[in-house]
C-alpha cells in the first residue's frame, strides 16, 4: 500500500486540486482497505474490491484513486444519500465493510489547528494528523450482490419496444408484455425539447 503522501499526490493529480476532501477520502479509502486486509489494490488485489460511495463531492474523487475501483469497470457504485461515507466489498472474502467520517472531525479540527484561518487548510492538516477513531465510524456490514452488479459479467442485451434504444442486461423494466428502457417506463431525467 502507497502511504498517505503518495496518496495524496495522486489524488491531486486526479481530482485537479488538493483539499480537505481529497485527504478524508484517501484516509477513508486507506482505513477501509486496511480493515479488509486489502493491501495492494491496483496489483494482485485489483479483482477483489468493489466500492460503494455516498456521496458526489471531492472526497469520492480519493476514494476512486485509493481503491482503483472505476464507475466504467462496475466497481464504483454511486448511492446518492449525501454522506461522506463508503463501504469496501471484499469479493474474495465476502466481508464488506462501511466506513463513515464523523460530523465532530470539524470541530476536533478547528480544536487542532486554531492558528490557520482558512477552513480548508485547517481541516487538511488535522485530517492528515487525527486517528481514525475521531475521523471515522466503521461497521461492518453485509452486502448482496447479484452476479449482473459484479465487473466482468455479460449478459443479454435487448431493444426498448418504445425508442428502439439497446438496453444492458437486466436494466429493464417489463410491463404487460413488453420492454422498456428505464426513460420510457418513466424513469426520465431528461425533457426532449420538441
Ligand atoms: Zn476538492
Ligand atoms: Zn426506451
Amino acid at each position: 500500500m502507497k502511504t498517505l503522501d503518495e496518496l495524496l499526490v495522486d489524488a491531486e493529480v486526479a481530482h485537479g486540486h488538493l483539499c480537505a476532501g481529497q485527504v478524508l477520502g484517501v484516509r477513508l479509502a486507506m482505513r477501509g482497505l486496511e480493515l479488509l486486509g486489502i493491501d495492494d489494490p491496483h496489483g494482485k488485489d485489483r479483482k477483489r474490491l468493489i466500492t460503494f460511495v455516498e456521496i458526489d463531492r471531492c472526497a469520492t474523487d480519493a476514494v476512486g484513486v485509493v481503491t482503483g475501483c472505476r464507475l466504467g469497470k462496475r466497481a464504483l457504485k454511486f448511492r446518492d444519500w449525501g454522506k461522506v461515507a463508503a463501504t469496501f466489498v471484499d469479493l474474495e472474502s465476502g466481508k464488506a465493510v462501511r466506513v463513515c467520517a464523523k460530523e465532530s472531525s470539524k470541530a476536533l479540527a478547528r480544536q487542532l489547528h486554531p492558528e490557520i484561518a482558512n477552513k480548508n487548510q485547517q481541516q487538511m492538516l488535522a485530517y492528515r494528523e487525527m486517528s481514525n477513531d475521531n475521523l471515522f465510524t466503521e461497521q461492518w456490514v453485509k452486502v448482496v450482490l447479484p452476479p449482473e452488479e459484479l465487473p466482468g459479467y455479460k449478459g443479454e442485451r435487448i431493444v426498448c419496444a418504445k425508442c428502439g434504444e439497446g438496453i444492458n442486461f437486466l436494466r429493464e423494466i417489463r410491463r404487460e408484455g413488453t420492454i422498456l428502457c428505464r426513460g420510457c417506463a418513466g424513469e426520465q431525467y431528461y425533457e426532449e425539447i420538441l
